[in-house]
């Protein structure tokens, strides 16, 4: 009997020095959801500090216009929105083909074409687009 107690003495102690606690190793459905709770955490993190390099690296949006070149664009509070549909019609062809259909109409900007105004610029589809 007294060998017996010492043998599961020394097993706690083995397993204390091991980091080994009793279940350990179970599926666990809450930790699962603190993960991706994490996660999500981070990526915010990481999203606020590329905005935050953003907006130091392009302060100069929001003290000139020298960037506009529809005449149409005003100061923005934040970089990242002073930019001109004009430079964004270089770097995707989406507003370049809506470009193109606003200059056909001899428009030099494509937020005066009616269906920009109907469908980008309605308080529905911005609200849709603001909660997705
Ligand atoms: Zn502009």
């Amino acid at each position: 009997m007294a060998s017996m107690q010492r043998s599961e003495n020394k097993d706690v102690v083995c397993s204390e020095e091991l980091g080994i606690e009793p279940y350990m190793f179970e599926p666990n459905k809450g930790e699962d959801e603190e993960s991706s709770d994490n996660s999500t955490q981070y990526s915010t993190t990481e999203e606020e500090e590329l905005d935050d390099e953003f907006e130091t690296a392009d302060a100069w949006r929001i003290s000139s216009l020298q960037w506009c070149k529809c005449g149409k664009c005003t100061i923005m509070k934040k970089a990242i929105e002073s930019f001109c549909f004009h430079e964004k019609s270089l770097e995707y062809d989406e507003y370049d083909e809506n470009l193109t259909a606003a200059q056909n109409q001899g428009l030099d900007c494509f937020t005066s074409l009616s269906s920009f105004q109907q469908n980008m610029l309605s308080k529905d589809v911005l609200e849709v687009v603001y909660f997705s």
